[in-house]
């Protein structure tokens, strides 16, 4: 093991220590913001933008990890578009991964908002690397939101004692923004769901991508009724990988994020126990949905930290880069450019630490996280536009690092709810608060 592996595992295993006795790294709860305040000499309660120590070393661990494993490995992963599976099982190893799972089953039970710290972090180095681990969290939150007991044990437990991966399954080829609009069936026959359909887009999605795949949470109808409302036409199911009759497609070629794996899948007579339905027969629309209100503050996160790393590239370029005599950042529609830049990634940050403490309080924040999503979706890609157009001819060439984060950035405006649904979400939340 490398001197710098050796120093992150050995700084992960001091944290993960301080998580087992007890210490809570929430800078949600009253006392972690008091202390946070304390700590930096404020006394009074009240707003804090200061992390708490534990935050601040988990993020620095995340850095580390990103900046040294993730940055130099990157480019080449996305040439060949392979599956960096290392990089994911030494990110779990060192508790970068599934840090959201309770501690009851195993898991280090982070709170919403400590994880997206690390997601940012993770998403500085490759927002394809941080897709394929943010899909596990998504795969992940229906169980933690609605599995029983055995169920959290069976699933979450064991992801906390290998590597494993998970997706989450509910896009088709024919329907995405209208959830609603899934046609895959489930049919119940004594004691089993029969499950046929296709579905599409689904990170993570292939188990041959690594031995380590675990299985899907799936949403499927089990109400033929046309008029049977969507919040109770459809039941959500964990299926596990090895279950005969799926069969998966091929990976999807990308604009960005291409070491992320993408793909179609298919159900052809798949059986799954009934032990496996999430809730109850017709709760699947509500869980598929909630997730999204703890999953979008993360996915805004990452969008954040491709937008630092875009400011970040840029920045340095313009400091090198001389024309006329001086350098680029000397000229003042450059620096004004970075500072357009800048003022738009702490906002990103902001909002999505803001959507991520509201569901960490146990407050329901649909509008917030829509809004970060939305927010953070957009500036990524406004960021890394720009990075490229500091770079002039440079940043349109591969041998440069902006133009993959302009490619990556994309999907931010279309996974987990498009760049156009999030503002159907926030206006109708707005609109509803001057209705009542
Ligand atoms: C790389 C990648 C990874 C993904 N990972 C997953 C995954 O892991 N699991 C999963 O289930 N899905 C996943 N998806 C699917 C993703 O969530 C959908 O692609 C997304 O929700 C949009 O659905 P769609 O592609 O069917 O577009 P459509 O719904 O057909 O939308 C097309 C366009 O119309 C707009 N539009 C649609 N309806 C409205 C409306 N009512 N008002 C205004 N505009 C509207 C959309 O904003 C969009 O611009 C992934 C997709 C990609 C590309």
């Amino acid at each position: 093991m490398s001197l710098m592996c050796c120093c992150l595992s050995s700084l992960s295993q001091v944290l993960r220590a301080s998580l087992r006795s007890g210490i809570r790294l929430q800078s949600s709860s009253a006392s972690a913001v008091n202390t946070a305040a304390s700590s930096a000499g404020h006394t009074s309660l009240g707003y804090s933008f200061e992390l708490t120590e534990q935050q601040k070393e988990f993020q620095m661990l995340a850095r580390k990890f990103a900046r040294e494993e993730i940055v130099p490995a990157a480019p080449a992963y996305d040439r060949s578009g392979e599956y960096p599976f290392p990089i994911i099982k030494k990110a779990w190893e060192l508790g970068l991964m599934n840090s959201h799972i309770p501690q009851e089953y195993g898991g280090m039970g982070l709170s919403i908002f400590d994880s997206c710290l690390i997601t940012e972090e993770l998403a500085y180095g490759c927002t394809g690397v941080q897709t394929a681990i943010e899909a596990n969290s998504l795969g992940q939150m229906p169980v933690i939101l609605a599995g029983n007991d055995a169920q959290k044990k069976k699933y979450l437990g064991r992801m906390t004692e290998e590597p494993l991966m998970c997706a989450y399954c509910v896009t088709e080829p024919g329907a995405g923004s209208d959830v609603a609009g899934i046609k895959t069936k489930a049919v119940k026959m004594g004691d089993e769901y029969v499950i046929n359909g296709q579905k599409m887009w689904i990170t993570n999605g292939g188990k041959k991508l690594c031995c380590y795949f675990i299985g899907y949470f799936l949403l499927a109808r089990t109400n033929t009724d046309p008029k049977c409302s969507a919040g109770k036409a459809f039941t959500g199911f964990v299926v596990e990988a090895d279950t005969p009759g799926i069969q998966i497609g091929r990976k999807e070629m990308n604009m960005g994020q291409r070491c992320s794996d993408t793909r179609g899948i298919t159900f052809e007579d798949v059986r799954i126990p009934k032990e496996n339905v999430l809730v109850g027969e017709g709760a699947g629309f509500k869980i598929a949905m909630g997730a999204f209100d703890n999953t979008r503050p993360p996915v805004a996160a990452g969008a954040t930290g491709l937008a630092q790393r875009a400011l970040d590239e840029a920045t340095n370029y313009a400091l090198e880069r001389k024309t006329f005599g001086k350098a680029i950042a000397e000229h003042q529609a450059v620096s004004f450019l970075l500072a357009e830049m800048a003022m738009k990634v702490e906002l990103a940050r902001m909002a999505y630490q803001r959507s991520a403490w509201e569901v960490d309080q146990g407050r329901r924040n649909t509008y917030y996280a829509s809004i970060a999503k939305a927010f953070a979706g957009d500036i990524a890609n406004q960021v890394a536009t720009d990075a490229v157009q500091v770079f002039g001819g440079n940043g349109f060439n591969s041998d440069y690092p902006v133009e993959k984060l302009m490619r990556d950035a994309k999907i931010y405006q279309i996974y987990e709810g498009t760049a156009q649904i999030q503002r159907l979400i926030i206006a109708r939340e707005h609109l509803g608060k001057y209705h009542k």
